[in-house]
């Protein structure tokens, strides 16, 4: 779950946290499209020198794209596409089988036997992830194992892959109830609950998205300072070029999970931290590397993460704002099947959790327009800090698409709704034509 740090990954997976109170699933399912921040190319040695092309058994087989591969990729992308709606569906189903059946009613009773009313709350959560948990397990096992395992991206065995699932859910079990019990005390004390939640939750929003990645990742992953030195000066130098002082570089251990591709700048004040993933490492020139961690260091210069932020605050408050508006109403008409009469009870949490699931999907194409801006100005910068452009960029592009099956090419509707970063073939071309300055 924590895998994937790109930029709006990140906003989506805290909006997600905060909004719904805990990380579900369907709201956050691996998506290798959206999944990329980075961008980067090239054959190079396994983790050693990384500007001498020498092609391993994995880069001989994969890039550049063979015919067998091309296929590949159209069937993933195609999958992709469709896999956003079912998920969507899926996910909203589970909530309303929960809720009509009267179950979270019934967990909320369960819950009661706690007595003292934040252990009750904090129960009912935790029955209602763990309801949802299993109730979604098997799309679950499909999408995220089945289906990575047939592209030949998983490198976990199912047990692992498992336990690192149950991780996930344990720890949105312990933080979900900061968010869940502030939620329910402004809506039992205000009326404008949904502006008080909003404006209450930047410091949780902060946490999840700047600081919890510093803290939470090594829990999935090893993170070890850049054992390549020339490539460490490098960063190091880009970095100060980037006017980024003090920061260090690490590199993780991405390939016990996945092959994909990836990089990023996190972190705030002592936890700022440059991350590349070991499989970019091993599969990228360096004139590659330098372009996508300029292209990283864009986004902490620039101060995407706090814009990402203010996004999040804002399309929170629209959500809760519409979901106040209406959702009375919608409990007054149910109440009977729902088994509660009230918002301020918490077993209105599902329905919560599906206004925020439905209205999030509606606010996409805002949110990632933004993103697609945002990422479009760190391929600029990327560029002119790193003096990589050109076709030595677009083959970071190219070996991005080829690596992560990513469909460089997607129809303008899915890009629209759901891409966090331009198509890739749209980066190549824009690459190809800048000139650094
Ligand atoms: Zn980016």
């Amino acid at each position: 779950m924590l895998k994937d740090i790109a930029l709006i990954r990140m906003l989506a997976t805290a909006a997600t946290l905060i909004l719904i109170l805990a990380t579900s699933p369907y709201a956050q399912s691996s998506d290798s499209s959206r999944a990329i921040d980075t961008t980067v190319v090239d054959t190079s040695a396994a983790a050693g020198s990384t500007d001498v092309e020498i092609p391993d058994e994995a880069d001989e087989s994969i890039y550049p794209m063979s015919e067998e591969r091309k296929a590949k990729l159209a069937s993933y992308s195609r999958f992709n596409h469709i896999w956003r709606f079912v998920n969507l569906f899926i996910g909203l189903g589970i909530l309303a089988l929960i809720l009509f059946t009267g179950l979270s009613a019934r967990l909320r009773n369960w819950a009661k036997k706690a007595k003292k009313k934040f252990l009750v709350v904090w129960l009912f959560m935790i029955l209602l992830l763990v309801v949802d948990y299993l109730l979604n397990f098997p799309f679950s096992v499909y999408r995220n194992f089945v289906v990575e395992s047939n592209y030949g991206f998983m490198n976990q065995t199912f047990w692992e892959w498992l336990g690192q699932d149950l991780l996930g859910l344990g720890l949105s079990a312990i933080i979900g109830i900061i968010p869940m019990w502030f939620l329910y005390q402004v809506i039992s004390k205000y009326r404008k609950w949904w502006l008080v939640f909003a404006i209450g939750a930047i410091p949780f929003v902060i946490f999840f998205i700047v600081i919890a990645p510093v803290f939470i990742s090594p829990l999935f992953n090893d993170f070890v300072p850049l054992q390549d030195q020339q490539l460490k000066t490098e960063i190091l130098d880009l970095a100060s070029r980037a006017g980024i002082e003090g920061s260090e570089v690490f590199q993780v251990d991405a390939s016990r999970q996945s092959t994909k591709l990836n990089a990023y700048v996190t972190g705030l004040f002592g936890t700022k931290r440059i991350v590349l993933y070991d499989t970019m490492i091993n599969s990228f020139t360096l004139d590659e590397i330098k372009f996508v961690m300029a292209h990283e260091m864009g986004h902490y210069v620039m101060h995407h993460v706090w814009y990402g932020v203010a996004m999040v605050i804002i399309f929170m408050a629209l959500a809760l704002w519409i979901t106040s508006r209406t959702i009375t109403v919608v409990i007054r008409r149910f109440q009977r099947r729902f088994g509660f009469e009230r918002l301020g009870d918490i077993a209105s949490l599902p329905l919560i959790m599906m206004y925020v699931t439905v209205l999030m999907f509606l606010f996409n194409p805002a949110i990632n327009s933004i993103s697609r801006y945002m990422e479009h100005q760190a391929d600029t910068y990327g560029m002119n800090i790193s003096g990589v452009s050109g076709e030595s960029a677009a083959v970071a592009f190219d070996k991005l698409a080829v690596y992560n099956l990513s469909d460089p090419d997607p129809p303008a509707i899915i890009e629209f709704w759901f891409y966090s970063h331009p198509a890739l073939k749209k980066r190549m071309e824009f690459v190809r034509s800048y000139v650094p300055n």
